[in-house]
């Protein structure tokens, strides 16, 4: 980066000076000069204090004389020609796949097409079904298999990823957006210099370069932001569970296992698992459930929410989720939310009962297959995403579904 002062063109007047955020300019008398027919006369010159300039270019935009230049270098980020193939850091826990790992690979297959080259899968931990992956659409899994892997710790798993990396380099990288992917891939990505973005929606091929388009609602779900990575390899993005659809399994699927092994420098860990309890405070889990019932500010009071329980008990593998202003209310528990800042799902069949349907609430639920509303107000949001709208009491619209149910079941 070069910064200079064009002599010629500097009157001396103090607009850079006064536009310097870091007080590196000063003005010095210039040599006596003449100025056209008129007398000899003092004029100032600006001059950078070098020690001081951050090359912000304040004052080149300040500058009303063009006296001001600044080249910048080209910045030379690596040589991202170098780096093919995009990957899926699946996520084994405990003897299974969580389903994102299959959801990405369905997301991976396609960019992989797109760009012509193979998609991997990368998984750590104990026990690994090496095949699964291949099945779900990966050309070849990556196998880290070791028993110190066995519970997820940030400090191996991210050293062993960065290794894997630099040995392989690969272009993309995508991690679900869970507990364990957003810990792990934000240290990877600030050791490999790189950058990361989270909780990303949807993801495109830029046409005419190889860049990554990562697209996830920002400002609170008011905009979709396109974010790309075009000097730096790899373009890492995590995903958020249940918005991407996982292709069918299929055993007749072939592809490469590579097994490799890593030394105690890069397994050891400062932090040590005691134990490992799993939550069983719920029967199915909201981002596994086929139908959910979910209550928001229409339900009134918490009494009411044993209503959507005793529905969900009718309707196998259901679960009961809740809109935030629920939540916030104390009438369920966090663990109920959909939306932005709770848990995004996409059920076979979604249930809103008094709900408006904020987009925070939308983010969460709308790549549902069949979404059903029920609210007593005919203008709710939610009537413009839901494939039948009931414009009803919900009070008076449970009782009769309940009873319907029933008479099924029985
Ligand atoms: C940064 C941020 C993040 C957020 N994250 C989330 C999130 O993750 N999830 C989320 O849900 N929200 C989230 N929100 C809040 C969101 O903006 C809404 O405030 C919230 O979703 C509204 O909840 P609601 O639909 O239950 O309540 P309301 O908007 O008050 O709607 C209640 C609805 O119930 C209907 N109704 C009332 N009585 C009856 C009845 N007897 N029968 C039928 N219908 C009835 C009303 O007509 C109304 O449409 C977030 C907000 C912000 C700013």
């Amino acid at each position: 980066m070069r910064i200079r002062i064009v002599e010629e063109r500097c009157v001396g007047c103090v607009l850079c000076m006064e536009a310097c955020p870091f007080g590196a300019i000063k003005l010095i008398d210039k040599e006596h000069e003449l100025v056209l027919e008129k007398p000899k006369r003092a004029l100032k010159l600006a001059v950078i204090d070098m020690e001081k300039c951050t090359f912000c270019g304040a004052c080149v935009s300040a500058c009303q004389f063009g006296a001001i230049e600044m080249e910048k270098e080209e910045k030379r980020g690596m040589e991202v020609g170098e780096y093919k193939g995009v990957w899926v850091v699946g996520e084994f826990v405990h003897g299974e796949y969580d389903k994102v790992t299959f959801e990405l690979l369905g997301k991976g297959r396609e960019l992989a097409d797109t760009l012509g080259t193979e998609l991997v899968c990368v998984v750590l931990g104990k026990g690994i079904d090496e095949h699964e992956p291949i099945y779900y659409g990966a050309d070849k899994v990556i196998v880290v298999d070791h028993p110190s892997l066995e519970n997820f710790l940030p400090e191996p798993y991210s050293k062993i990823l960065v290794e894997l990396v630099k040995e392989y380099k690969p272009e993309i990288i995508l991690a679900p957006s869970t507990t364990q992917g957003r810990a792990f891939l934000s240290r990877a990505a600030v050791m490999l210099k790189t950058g990361l973005t989270a909780d990303c929606t949807e993801f495109q091929i830029e046409e005419g370069t190889r860049n990554l388009i990562q697209i996830r609602p920002a400002f609170g779900g008011s905009i979709m932001a396109r974010i790309k990575t075009p000097r730096h390899r790899p373009q890492m993005a995590t995903a958020r569970p249940r918005v991407f659809k996982p292709l069918p399994r299929d055993e007749n699927r072939k592809g490469e296992v590579i097994r490799k092994e890593f030394g105690e420098d890069l397994l050891a860990s400062r932090v040590k698992v005691i134990s490992f309890v799993k939550d069983t405070t719920t029967t199915v889990k909201l981002e596994e459930a086929d139908v959910i019932v979910s209550g928001g500010r229409g339900m009134k009071g918490p009494e009411n929410f044993k209503l959507l329980f005793e529905l969900s008990e009718l309707i196998p593998n259901s679960a009961v989720g809740a809109s935030r202003v629920a939540v916030d209310e104390g009438w369920i528990g966090y663990s109920h939310q959909v939306g932005q800042t709770g848990k995004t799902v996409a059920p076979k069949v979604y249930f809103a009962f008094g709900i408006s349907g904020a987009i925070q609430h939308l983010a969460g639920m709308q790549t549902s297959d069949v979404i059903i509303a029920v609210n007593k107000d005919p203008e709710a949001p939610i009537f413009r995403i839901a494939d039948i709208g009931v414009v009803a009491d919900l009070f008076e619209v449970i009782p009769v579904l309940k009873k319907k149910l029933e008479s099924l079941n029985a």
